[in-house]
């Protein structure tokens, strides 16, 4: 089947869908001038994450994951949501068929394109706390402590550690926000799955669960992805290409 056959699969099975959740992944950014983890040029062969992305080596040299952070940082900030975003965006608040995203980013790219209900099940970088004494801080504090070269940055109150919210290997998934987006899995008539490789684990266990309570499936994704062969359909390609085009036909299809 043609790239065009698939996309107007893709707009049916969204018309005829009525509780959409979408699960998104690093891929869905890219677009937006965030690399991705694995792919070639991708945050792992600059960061290799046993030294910079595991909770046990950020312990003992909290200045590798700082560093990191502060080029994700820059990113991030000067970062706009793109046309993949902003259909995911169209979907809830135009044609009130989505109504959650899953995302697996860190970026709040979801929530700054218009999303109002967004399940970060890796965390955020708009919040961090003291390790010790758990006071807590908004992103612009943290911002002002690296912006005076402090890194890693220290509790004004205590001098304990600074950790922003965001997963890193070896800690556990938030477990209430787990279970809420297991709900609305099992909640939803199709999961549209966009930019994840689909190899991150307990995250990628939703698109499971997914094909395990019979859900209809589409995911956009550059690469094959191990899910491929239980989606209704999965399109080859660039999220912020492939999204729009659904958006239209789909609109056609309404009008
Ligand atoms: P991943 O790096 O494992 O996979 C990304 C997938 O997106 C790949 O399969 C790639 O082929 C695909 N992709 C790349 N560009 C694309 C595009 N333009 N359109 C469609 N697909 C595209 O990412 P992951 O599965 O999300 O897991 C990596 C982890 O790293 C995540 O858990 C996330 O927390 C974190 N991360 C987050 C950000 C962010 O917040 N933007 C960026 C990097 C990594």
């Amino acid at each position: 089947m043609n790239q065009e056959d698939k996309i107007k699969q893709a707009a049916e099975l969204i018309k005829k869908s009525n509780y959409i959740v979408a699960f998104t992944g690093a891929g869905i950014s890219v677009e937006s001038g965030i690399p991705d983890f694995r792919s070639p040029g991708g945050l792992w062969e600059k960061y290799n994450p046993n030294e910079y992305a595991t909770y046990s080596n950020f312990l003992i040299h909290p200045e590798k994951y700082w560093t990191m952070h502060k080029e994700l940082r820059d990113m991030v900030i000067t970062a706009q949501p793109n046309p993949a975003h902003l259909a995911l965006a169209t979907l809830e608040l135009e044609y009130g068929k989505l109504k959650v995203i899953i995302t697996q980013n860190v970026d709040f790219l979801h929530s700054r394109a218009g999303n109002t209900k967004v399940l970060e099940i890796h965390g955020t970088t708009q919040t961090s706390r003291c390790l010790s004494c758990d006071k807590r801080f908004h992103f612009t504090e943290v911002e002002a402590f690296l912006d005076q070269g402090q890194i890693p940055p220290r509790c004004p109150q205590c001098e304990g550690l600074i950790k922003t919210n965001t997963i890193l290997f070896g800690e556990q998934l938030p477990y209430d926000v787990m279970e809420q987006a297991r709900e609305e899995v099992i909640a939803a008539d199709l999961l549209i799955i966009i930019g994840s490789s689909l190899t991150v684990y307990p995250a990628a266990a939703l698109p499971s669960l997914a094909v395990q309570t019979g859900k209809r499936i589409l995911i956009v994704n550059r690469e094959i992805t191990p899910m491929d062969i239980y989606a209704n359909v999965a399109i080859r390609g660039m999220a912020g290409i492939i999204m729009p085009k659904i958006l239209s036909t789909l609109k056609e299809l309404i009008n």
